[in-house]
Formats: structure tokens, C-alpha cells, sequence
């Protein structure tokens, strides 16, 4: 506490941090990043949304004179950035209109302010973990003729291979029909060092019929571009409803230090679905989509980015107002 000895009212004013610098920085190993210096640790917030693809990185009590600052040139991966002060709050928020969807990690600097770090990976340098949902005295949600435990099993086997085809590491936490424990499958992901994860489900309504389509839930801010990029992928192939990216505390994407994801292939008790999920080419199309979802997480999406074409992929995208 700052005042005089007898406990009047401070002498010195509040200082408020102040922005010293934003620029994008390019390194030759091909990491760019975007940088903002401040003269005093702050606690930035950050959100990713699509349409157009954007990260949102919200500044708290920060002094800055917008109009002295130079915002930085486009790179390769940031187009373009937008600020916004908020008088009220006296936060300032920055907008970086993405080029593109890929992996980015958000760091707080150690003298004060935050960077966001891009950098293009390569498919057949992960470590990847695949999670069929259920299994064992599990069989998860069942239709006329499939119980879910058995068709998460084929098609994360299925995209298991394909991934091992590009080289990458695919594990599993589990290869056969036996039950493993919610905690205990993100423990293997977490002890394994795994890059991304995927939990392969298939979804379930009380009375049959009563629900369709593909859905992907994220837990942590950093899993929710995989997120993105995932719902746009089986969407794409599996041509069923677009029931969204949602926000869930499922124990598997909650536990897990990586980017994860829990997917809903389709609905096992509607008719057309459950007739669909018995195919070998739905499985195989929706493994394939699993593969190409990572891939495009850690490559980029390019010109594939969920929210650039019109009416493409997300178009009945849940609100994206929550930040998590
Ligand atoms: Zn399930």
C-alpha cells in the first residue's frame, strides 16, 4: 500500500501499465510471432473465433496511446489488426484477423506483456492419442443393431493407421473391447506427451429419431481451434447436420494438458444415421476426417479455414460468446 505513514489518502498515483510496443516477429525456423510489451506485468484474456477467423486479446488496464503506436504489418499468419479501447474498462483489445486456422500458443512474457506464437508443424512429427469412447461393461449408447463402443473402436483403429501412414505417432487408449477408466485414458495422453488427442463417440438421443447430426466439444481455449477445425472436417465428409463446436467438462478433455477434442460422429439411434454408421465407407470417411483435422491443425487450413467460404462447413455454429 502506497500512502503516508498516518494512513491519509496515497500520495502517489496508481500507476496503470503502460503498452510499450505491438509488432510481429518473424524468425527463419518459420515461427512468427505477435508481440505486445508492456512496462508492468498485466493478465491479458484471449478468445479464437471463426467467421472470419480471428483471436481476440483483451489488454486490462493498460495505458496506451493507440495513436502512437504503430500496429504491426501483416505475416504470414496474421492479416490484419484491429484495436479497440474500451474507456469504461480502460482495457484495450486487439484483433488479429487470421489468415488461416492452425495451432498457436499464447505466452505471457516474464517482463510484463503477451505473445502469440504461430508456427507450422508437420502431421508425421506428432505424438497423437486416439480415445474410443466406452468399451468392455461399457457399451455407451446403442442402436438397433450397433453398440457405440464397438464403432468408435473400427473407425479410431481406422484413423490410427491412416495416421501412421503419414508417419505419425498414433496410439490408443485402447485396441480391444475392455473397459478403461475416464481418468485413466487422459493420464495416458498426459503421461504418453501426446500433441493432440481425440475422443471418437457417437451420439444419442432418449427416443429414437429424436436427434441427428455431428457435434465436437473442447474444453480449454487452446483445444478450441482443434475444435473449429474438426466439426468443419467431419461435417465436410460425413455430410450429416452441422450440430456445432460446443464447450464441455467431459472428464477426458478436461484432464488432458493438450489440445483435445471429444467428437459425435452421428446419432446411433436415428434410423438413416445408424444405417450409415454401419458402412465401412462412413467409418473410413469419418476416420479420414479425424486425420485431416489434425493435419490441418498443425499444417494449417489455407484456404479450408472453417468461416472464410461462405456456407461452408459451420453454418449453424453455437455462439461463440463464452470465454472459457
Ligand atoms: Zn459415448
Amino acid at each position: 500500500m502506497i500512502g503516508k505513514p498516518d494512513g491519509s489518502e496515497p500520495i502517489v498515483e496508481r500507476h496503470l501499465p503502460t503498452v510499450t510496443g505491438v509488432t510481429t516477429i518473424q524468425s527463419p525456423d518459420g515461427v512468427e510471432r505477435f508481440r505486445v510489451t508492456v512496462d508492468w506485468p498485466i493478465i491479458p484474456s484471449w478468445d479464437l473465433q471463426i467467421r472470419p477467423p480471428r483471436i481476440t486479446l483483451t489488454l486490462p488496464d493498460v495505458e496506451w496511446n493507440l495513436k502512437e503506436t504503430q500496429l504491426p504489418m501483416a505475416g504470414e499468419f496474421v492479416e490484419r489488426v484491429e484495436a479497440q479501447r474500451d474507456d469504461a474498462s480502460l482495457g484495450t483489445t486487439l484483433t488479429l484477423l487470421l489468415n488461416e486456422l492452425i495451432r498457436f500458443d499464447v505466452e505471457r512474457l516474464d517482463d510484463g506483456g503477451v505473445e502469440v506464437v504461430f508456427k507450422r508443424g508437420k502431421l508425421r512429427e506428432q505424438k497423437i492419442v486416439l480415445d474410443p469412447g466406452h468399451g468392455g461393461r461399457d457399451n455407451g449408447a446403442s442402436g438397433e443393431v450397433l453398440r457405440e463402443k464397438d464403432v468408435n473402436l473400427d473407425v479410431a483403429k481406422r484413423a490410427a493407421q491412416l495416421l501412421r501412414a503419414y508417419g505419425a505417432d498414433a496410439r490408443m487408449t485402447r485396441a480391444e473391447d475392455r473397459y478403461v477408466g475416464l481418468f485413466r485414458r487422459a493420464e495416458l495422453a498426459n503421461r504418453a506427451g501426446a500433441d493432440m488427442f481425440v475422443s471418437v463417440h457417437c451420439n444419442a438421443m432418449p427416443r429414437r429419431n429424436q436427434g441427428f447430426g455431428t457435434e465436437t466439444f473442447y474444453y480449454s481455449p487452446p483445444s478450441k481451434c482443434l475444435g473449429y477445425i474438426m466439426q468443419n472436417c467431419l461435417v465436410r465428409a460425413l455430410r450429416r447436420a452441422d450440430r456445432g463446436l460446443k464447450r464441455a467438462r467431459f472428464v477426458v478433455i478436461r484432464e488432458t494438458r493438450m489440445p483435445s477434442v471429444l467428437v459425435e460422429l452421428a446419432f446411433l439411434n436415428h434410423d438413416e444415421e445408424e444405417a450409415l454408421l454401419q458402412q465401412d465407407r462412413t467409418r473410413q470417411q469419418a476416420a479420414a476426417a479425424i486425420t485431416e483435422g489434425l493435419r490441418q491443425f498443425v499444417e494449417g487450413t489455407g484456404s479450408q479455414a472453417p468461416g472464410v467460404e461462405r456456407g461452408a462447413g459451420l453454418t449453424r455454429m453455437a455462439p461463440a460468446a463464452e470465454t472459457p
